[in-house]
């Protein structure tokens, strides 16, 4: 019976300690930082300077840093060749995954169904972040990932709705309610405050490899310079008064 006693304390105390540092995780995380090193992060990694800017916050905060990148229907290669250097340069583990069934409107519409003109119909997939998020949850109980981290900014919100904090939160609260091997992993998405100049400042900061990302939204071998990608690109970059290191066609 004393032993029994003492394991029921030790087992106490082990609540006790973990849910004491939980809550001083949830206050960290939602004051921008988390301090609590070498957990694993999952990173959602696309080849843009989003995705590339986390992967090096995740690793600037200790975690074990992983990469997943979706190969969705007809996914440009050159992005696909960004997602790649960008991991290989960054010494992670990538996960490449076909998802074939996926598609962009572009597909689907071509380019001339845009609405009102609005060039970022084309890289418009329904339910993407839905679906991304999923397939990382899927791995994330299988590899014990503590934080699944997503490369939305503040101006990503704007226009693609399941990239809103209320969206996320969503999806972090099913993930609650769904685990059922391990602690059920979180999205955080770090640059969900930050304008996309804001996302230079800090990709510059970490020491990004910018001149390894994709921001194209055409099937161009070097950046097109003219699609909504490239021309947002180019604006931060000229905001910031730094030279873009990629080539474009013009
Ligand atoms: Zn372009």
């Amino acid at each position: 019976m004393v032993i029994a006693g003492v394991a029921v304390m030790r087992v106490q105390v082990a609540v006790d300690k973990s849910l004491a540092l939980r809550q001083v995780m949830y206050r960290m995380r939602y004051d921008g930082d988390i301090h609590d090193r070498g957990e694993r992060a999952l990173v959602l990694l696309s080849g843009g300077i989003d995705s590339a800017t986390c992967l090096y916050w995740a690793k600037s905060k200790g975690y074990d840093v992983h990469a997943l990148t979706l190969n969705y229907y007809n996914r440009w290669v050159k992005e696909i060749e960004a997602t790649r250097l960008i991991a290989r340069e960054a010494d992670t583990r990538l996960i490449e995954l076909d998802i074939p069934f996926v598609k962009e409107a572009f597909d689907i519409y071509g380019y001339r169904e845009y609405r009102d003109g609005d060039m970022r119909w084309s890289s418009y997939i329904p339910s993407k972040n839905l679906l991304f998020y999923s397939i990382a949850a899927h791995l994330a109980e299988y590899m014990r990932v503590r934080w699944i981290v997503g490369g939305h900014n503040r101006d990503d919100t704007l226009f693609f709705t399941d990239t809103r904090r209320e969206y996320i939160d969503g999806i972090n609260r099913l993930f609650r309610q769904g685990f059922m091997l391990n602690e059920p992993a979180e999205i955080v998405t770090p640059l969900l405050d930050l304008s996309k100049v804001d996302v230079i400042r800090l990709a510059l900061h970490l020491g990004v490899p910018l001149e390894h990302t994709w921001s194209c939204h055409t099937r161009a071998e070097r950046h097109c310079g003219r699609c909504h990608g490239c021309r947002s690109r180019k604006d931060v970059f000229n905001a910031i008064g730094i030279m873009d290191t990629v080539e474009y066609e013009q």
